[in-house]
């Protein structure tokens, strides 16, 4: 009987360590009562995001590659993180909300790059949605993304097109505080060279970071 005990046991734990996502397991070191930022890495798979030909580059690429920079220091630091898509796959919009709210995410923030018709236009500028119903967590909602944005700013040197208001899906259907980082144009060539440096990439996560580090340390 103890044997076949044993033998339940064995399966049980198998399968239990089999059911525990990637995201989550490489975060096992950091305190199991950490805050958990939800990282949203924008676009992925067939939806390649903004683009440029010459040299070729598509967001969907560089989203990813902050997204892992931004993961990395804030497990550093203590945080729990968990990506929407660590790999280069299709997640629809409604699907990366429900992956935060089933992560339970204290945070949730979206990574993107910009892209226009005017080559000259630049700068980096944070999104927040703007709840008419709600002014006071509004005002939270952008007490936050000046927060990220000005981190930004600091580490990168980069031109601030400040922050502003957003009716963006993954925004505005989280149930938990949510921002959206549009970390430059890749319409824009020298913008475009340094998004795809990975120090300027490790630079704009650190800034991320740095503001999400001060908005749990105020809420403390
Ligand atoms: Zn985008």
């Amino acid at each position: 009987m103890q044997f076949l005990l044993a033998i339940f046991l064995l399966l049980a734990g198998g399968s239990f360590t089999k059911e525990i996502k990637p995201s989550l397991a490489s975060t096992l070191t950091v305190p199991a009562d950490a805050p958990i930022v939800i990282i949203d890495v924008g676009h992925g798979g067939t939806d390649l995001g903004a683009r440029s030909h010459q040299p070729y580059c598509e967001e969907k690429r560089i989203c990813l590659q902050m997204a892992r920079l931004t993961k990395r220091h804030l497990n550093q630091m203590g945080y729990r993180v968990v990506l929407t898509r660590e790999t280069d796959v299709f997640i629809s919009l409604p699907k990366r909300v429900e992956i935060a709210s089933q992560a339970h995410g204290d945070l949730f923030v979206s990574i993107h790059c910009n892209s226009t018709r005017n080559p000259t236009a630049h700068g980096i500028e944070v999104f927040f949605h703007d709840n008419r119903d709600d002014k006071a967590h509004s005002n939270a909602l952008k007490k936050l993304a000046e927060a990220v944005l000005g981190r930004i700013i600091r580490r990168t040197e980069a031109v601030s097109r400040g922050v502003k208001k957003g009716n963006f899906y993954v925004i505005r259907e989280t149930a938990m505080p949510a921002i959206l980082v549009e970390s430059g144009f890749i319409s824009n060539p020298a913008e475009r060279d340094l998004l795809r440096s990975r120090e300027y990439q490790d630079k704009i996560a650190r800034g991320i970071v740095d503001g999400i580090d001060s908005f749990f340390k105020k809420k403390r």
